[in-house]
């Protein structure tokens, strides 16, 4: 119908990999420096993708690790999920495929809408990933992939745009308002 379409996306990543200050950017135009560890918070943006608006509500979480179970919050409901690792941050990386497994399962499908994101790219002396190897984990489980900074506001628009691109690209009109 002509109401707004609702599109609820989780932000999803190991702790600190700069999940709020991608968040906070988008929605606010602001970086901080300073670090204040998230329980989770919920955002809301009307974001206009090919000429229609969306409400989008962006679900930023306290941070995953391997032991941390999907819970039926970071999946019911959702449209999709950007999940992101840092460039500075081996072990972030590996997270992002333990957590693409976990959400697979808990929704019993065979992929998820999703924007894999390298963040922090303005750490370029401190990269413990290679450009190639994300491009190679977008690849294999067919998402897009990202490098952005929140902190020099590189490709902060785009990650969002491209997580609406693959929510909508499965969905088939007036399935989901
Ligand atoms: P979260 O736990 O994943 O939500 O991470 P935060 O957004 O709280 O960020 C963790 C730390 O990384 C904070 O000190 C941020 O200032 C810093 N940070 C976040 N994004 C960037 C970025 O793009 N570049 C740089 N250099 N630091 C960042």
């Amino acid at each position: 119908g002509d109401s707004l379409k609702r599109r609820k996306i989780a932000v999803l990543g190991s702790r600190s990999v700069g999940k709020s200050s991608l968040v906070k950017q988008f929605i606010e135009n602001q970086f901080m420096d300073a670090y204040y560890p998230t329980i989770e918070s919920t955002f809301a943006k009307t974001v206009t993708y090919k000429g229609i608006e969306y409400e989008c509500h962006i679900i930023d979480t306290a941070g995953q690790d391997e032991y941390s179970p999907v819970n039926a919050q970071h999946a019911i409901g959702i449209h999709g999920y950007i999940l992101v690792y840092s460039i500075a941050s081996r072990n972030s990386f590996d997270m992002i495929q333990i957590i693409y497994d976990k959400i697979v399962d808990f929704c019993g499908v065979t992929d998820i809408p999703c924007v894999i994101v390298g963040s922090k790219c303005d750490l370029s002396q401190s990269r413990q990933v290679q450009s190639s190897e994300g491009q190679k984990l977008g690849q294999k489980n067919g998402a897009p992939w990202v490098e952005a900074s929140a902190k020099e506001n590189i490709n902060v628009g785009k990650v969002f745009d491209l997580c609406l691109q693959e929510i909508e690209k499965r969905t088939t009109p007036n399935q989901v308002e």
